[in-house]
């Protein structure tokens, strides 16, 4: 597509989003049996003792079941993994948002710092949204190098009322192959990281700021993050987690446009629009440097309690 088509089109996708209605989500309440972390006890026994003497409650975020978000997944199309499917499936609570029906739609107005751009979708329209979305991203073709090599694009799993979104950096291999960000080693970490926490797969959001893998894995140049910034940004605004998890230095260059480090920028809260933003390092990061799991695991406690959660216990496993 021409660049000024794309943009139009995407144009045109923003101001359908904004004569959109509002629609609550459905109420929270807690509850889980979230596992305790193989991912710690392989590495940091010392977290499993610090858990259970101080974070013994065993709750986690509970899933409700929002069944007619499945009306318009298209289940043979490769271009629509996960992110749909589960969505069709699995909706998990989070708290109603205070309302906003009476907000202006003014653009302008709606660019101050610590707001969405946008009106929140309704959970129907949030699906075909993002299902128009990711037929832009794989109809793009901005990025020569890479879209000459890329088998799928990449756009993004979870849920669409997640609390939390999950932003790595681009595909790697096995994600080139299936068409899922985070279904490789990394993904396979990350899974434990999210499991010790209390959060399920399929609660939180997963993306990434790249949608087509890079040649060999090398990190994202700065135009291909630019290239990919309209729809990792439409994903978020479409999404409105309450917090982004940036995972590793390439998602804190989209996300907080800062080209600070990963260990200066963690162990505090940073906003993105209505999002509170947590900065910690990547999984691919982690595998290479286990010590550092430590400090993932006191920044994922840190969120953990700020979205007034805890911890599952090391004894309320489901295993
Ligand atoms: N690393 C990422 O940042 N994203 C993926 O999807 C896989 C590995």
């Amino acid at each position: 597509m021409h660049r000024n088509q794309w943009k139009t089109a995407t144009e045109q996708l923003l101001k359908h989003w904004q004569r959109s209605g509002i629609s609550h989500i459905p109420a929270n309440s807690p509850g889980s049996d979230s596992k305790t972390a193989e991912w710690m006890s392989e590495n940091a026994t010392f977290v499993f003792e610090e858990m259970s003497s101080t974070e013994t409650a065993p709750l986690g975020p509970v899933v409700t079941q929002v069944p007619h978000l499945a009306s318009s997944v298209k289940e043979n199309s490769p271009a629509v993994p996960l992110a749909t499917k589960m969505a069709a499936s699995v909706a998990p609570a989070r708290a109603p948002k205070p309302a906003i029906a009476e907000k202006s739609l003014d653009m302008e107005k709606s660019l101050e710092k610590g707001k969405w751009n946008t009106k929140e979708l309704p959970p129907s329209e949030r699906e075909s949204f993002l299902h128009t979305l990711n037929e832009q991203v794989n109809a793009c073709r901005k990025c020569e190098e890479i879209v000459c090599r890329r088998q799928r694009t990449v756009f993004g799993t979870g849920s669409l009322n997640a609390r939390v979104a999950m932003f790595g950096e681009a595909p790697g291999a096995e994600e080139d192959r299936v068409g899922e960000p985070f279904v490789g080693a990394a993904g396979q970490l990350l899974d434990k990281i999210l499991a010790a926490s209390g959060l399920k797969r399929p609660e939180v959001y997963i993306l990434n700021a790249l949608k087509c893998r890079p040649p060999n894995n090398r990190t994202p140049t700065e135009t291909e993050i630019e290239n990919c910034r309209p729809f990792f940004e439409a994903q978020l605004e479409a999404i409105q987690p309450e917090y982004i998890v940036c995972w590793g230095s390439v998602a804190v260059r989209a996300v907080l446009k800062s080209t600070e480090s990963v260990g200066r920028l963690r162990g505090t809260f940073h906003a993105f629009r209505g999002a509170k933003v947590m900065v910690t390092y990547h999984p691919a990061y982690l595998l290479r440097n286990p010590d550092a799991k430590r400090l993932t695991w006191e920044d994922m406690k840190m969120l953990i309690k700020e979205m007034g959660l805890q911890i599952p216990g090391p004894s309320t496993g489901t295993q």
